[in-house]
C-alpha cells in the first residue's frame, strides 16, 4: 500500500502474520536501496525495534478501523492508522528522543521545617521532563551528574515562589559535587538528601547524615509549583539519554 501526501510518499506494509526478522530486514533493505521510506504495521509483536526500521504494532481491525499501538503523549496509548500517517507524514513519528522536540519541565518541591530557624521552607525535590511519549524525572541528584542541565533549570526557576537557593558545593574530594537547597528564611543549607526516597507527596525519608534536629523528615505539600517549555538540545538530550530507564524506540514527538 503506498500512503501520500502531496509529494510525499511512503510505502505502508501491513503484517497480518509473524515475518522471521530476516525477512523483514530484507525487505526494508530493498526499500531503502529503491528510495522509499517504509513503515511497517505489525498485527504481531516481537518484531524488531531499531531506528532503520519504522515499525508500529496495530490492533483493530478492518471493518471497525486499525489503531497503532504507539504512546502518543497525550496519555492515550493508541491512535487510529489515520491519524498515525498524518503523524508520519508531518515528522511527528520519530525515533529516539528527536533535537528540537517541544518538552515541558515541572519543577517539583515540598514543604520542610529548617532546623535552624523552624521555619517551614519550600525545597525543590525533582524536576519531571515531560517529552513525546515519556516523562523523566531527575532529582536534585541526578543534576549533580550534568552542571550543564543544571545551570539550565535553575536560571528558569523565578524568584517569589519561596524556594530557597540551590546551591552547588564541593563534595570530599576535589571533583566531585553535590546540589544542596536552602532555606528561604535564613539561608541555611538543608543538606543532601536521599532523594530517590522522594516519591510522592505521603513519601517520608530519613534525614540525611549531618542534618540536626528531626530524625525523620516529613514531606508533606510535594506538589508542581512551576513549569516551563524547552525545546530538546543537544544537553537536554544527552542527559536524558545517560538514564538507565532511557528507551530507543519510536513514539510520537511535538515537533512544533
Ligand atoms: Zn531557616
Amino acid at each position: 500500500m503506498l500512503a501520500r501526501k502531496g509529494k510525499h510518499r511512503v510505502a505502508v506494509e501491513i503484517q497480518w502474520s509473524p515475518q522471521t526478522n530476516e525477512e523483514v530486514s530484507r525487505r526494508q533493505e530493498r526499500y531503502v536501496e529503491s528510495g522509499v521510506r517504509c513503515l511497517w504495521l505489525f498485527r504481531y509483536g516481537g518484531f524488531p525495534v531499531s531506528r532503520g526500521l519504522p515499525a508500529v504494532r496495530v490492533g483493530g481491525n478492518l471493518d471497525e478501523g486499525l489503531v497503532a499501538l504507539v504512546p502518543t503523549g497525550s496519555g492515550k496509548p493508541n491512535l487510529p492508522v489515520e491519524e498515525l500517517f498524518d503523524k508520519v507524514f508531518n515528522r511527528h513519528f520519530r525515533f529516539g528522543l528527536p533535537l528540537g522536540c517541544e518538552a515541558i519541565v515541572w519543577v517539583q518541591a515540598g514543604l520542610l521545617r529548617c532546623f535552624s530557624c523552624r521555619v517551614k521552607t519550600r525545597v525543590v525535590t525533582a524536576i519531571v521532563v515531560d517529552v513525546g511519549p515519556f516523562k523523566y524525572r531527575f532529582t536534585i541528584g541526578n543534576l549533580v551528574a550534568d552542571l550543564d542541565l543544571f545551570e539550565k533549570v535553575r536560571e528558569r526557576i523565578p524568584d517569589g515562589l519561596g524556594i530557597g537557593s540551590i546551591k552547588r558545593r564541593c563534595g570530599k574530594t576535589q571533583t566531585s559535587y553535590y546540589l544542596s537547597n536552602g532555606c528561604a528564611n535564613c539561608g541555611a543549607r538543608l543538606g543532601d538528601y536521599d532523594h530517590d526516597a522522594w516519591e510522592d507527596e505521603e513519601t517520608v525519608c530519613e534525614s540525611p547524615t549531618g542534618l540536626r534536629g528531626d530524625r525523620w523528615l516529613h514531606w508533606s505539600n510535594l506538589k508542581t509549583v512551576y513549569s516551563f517549555p524547552i525545546r530538546i538540545d543537544e544537553i537536554w538530550q544527552s542527559a536524558i539519554r545517560q538514564r538507565e530507564d532511557y528507551v530507543e524506540k519510536w513514539g510520537i514527538y511535538s515537533m512544533g
